[in-house]
């Protein structure tokens, strides 16, 4: 592939919002082209998502059905069985994924017995070969080298939105608090997931602020999540509107522009999208999608593996082999 463009991560908040606000058109196509030159377009790499304890979360994320504070129907399950695990891992690889991401609803890592078993459920996961990804709250220093001992590719703390916004939407912890876990995952050698979620009330100025931080970042998120709300019942913003298409698609040409090597990764809100929305996603530079088994994201829907097979048949893409993650260079 022909890398023309440089990585750079001095972008202005100017430049920012004036790649964010062209035309659609010109937006997708800016950001085929510079996708084109990093990724084969081809491809997408499959992620399983597995919720390892759900529910009863002690934070107040107005978007979440996890939180322990809000009346969602959500069954809160304990953390789960190592074996339970790794063999849903194995299933997970044989279906297609590359990556397998463990997500655990904590405020933070506590050194404890559960953490001991993630850490059984790292070294599990790694030794299949797959991509291994958690996200469990925020960590210490010394719990992200330990995740890293284990075998843990990359860490997933999303932004969620701008430092402006985020305290309308979390009031239990700090936009620092995230950036100082960012900061741990970094300096252990584990690769950053970090991305954010569109759809929570904020302005486009927020959604330009939080692209801009994360493409200035030293180094940028080797992936890349871009949520759209999926509105949970019970939880403070389940009344909001549905994200348009267009918002999701103006997000991930915009990311894709600003950080090209970056794995862009559209993740939350493709139940409630069809598979020309889907396509037009993929065509301004997304490059990975989220499936598993129970057809959930965590707590809320997602396509069956079916349907998503179907869809790749249909626009030609492909899912990464394992050797296609090796060349990514993740770990
Ligand atoms: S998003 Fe995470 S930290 Fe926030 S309430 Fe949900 S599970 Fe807890």
């Amino acid at each position: 592939m022909n890398q023309q463009n440089k990585i750079r991560n001095d972008w202005s908040i100017e430049e920012v919002r004036r790649i964010y606000h062209m035309s659609l058109l010109t937006l997708t196509y800016e950001a085929a082209h510079i996708h084109r030159q990093w990724h084969d377009p081809s491809t997408v790499q499959v992620c399983t998502l597995l919720s390892i304890k759900t529910g009863g979360c002690p934070e107040d994320c107005a978007y979440c059905g996890q939180a322990a504070r809000y009346h969602t129907n959500i069954k809160v399950k304990p953390l789960m069985d190592v074996g339970e695990v790794i063999a849903c891992a194995k299933r997970a690889k044989e279906s297609g994924s590359t990556r397998f991401c463990m997500a655990a609803a904590w405020r933070e890592v506590r050194n404890n017995r559960d953490f001991d078993n993630v850490l059984e459920m790292v070294k599990g996961v790694y030794a299949l070969g797959l991509e291994v990804c958690c996200t469990l709250g925020m960590l210490t220093a010394d719990q992200a080298k330990r995740l890293r001992e284990a075998g843990l590719s990359a860490y997933n703390h999303n932004l969620d939105s701008s430092e402006n916004y985020y305290q309308e939407i979390i009031s239990t912890r700090n936009f620092n608090d995230r950036l100082n876990t960012l900061e741990y995952v970094r300096r252990a050698g584990i690769s950053v997931c970090c991305g954010g979620i569109i759809g929570l009330g904020e302005s486009a100025e927020d959604r330009i602020a939080m692209l801009h931080k994360l493409a200035t970042m030293p180094s940028h998120p080797e992936s890349v999540p871009i949520n759209a709300l999926a509105r949970v019942s019970g939880t403070p913003l389940a009344d909001l509107p549905k994200v348009q298409i267009w918002e999701m698609v103006r997000m991930i040409g915009t990311a894709r522009i600003l950080m090209p090597k970056a794995m862009v990764r559209l993740s939350a809100g493709r139940s409630e999208m069809s598979t020309i929305e889907q396509a037009w996603c993929f065509l301004a530079g997304a490059n990975s999608i989220f499936t598993s088994e129970s057809e959930e994201l965590l707590v809320t829907p997602n396509p069956k593996l079916t349907e998503d097979r179907a869809m790749f048949e249909l626009l030609g893409l492909h899912p990464f082999s394992l050797k296609e993650n090796q060349k990514l260079d993740l770990g």
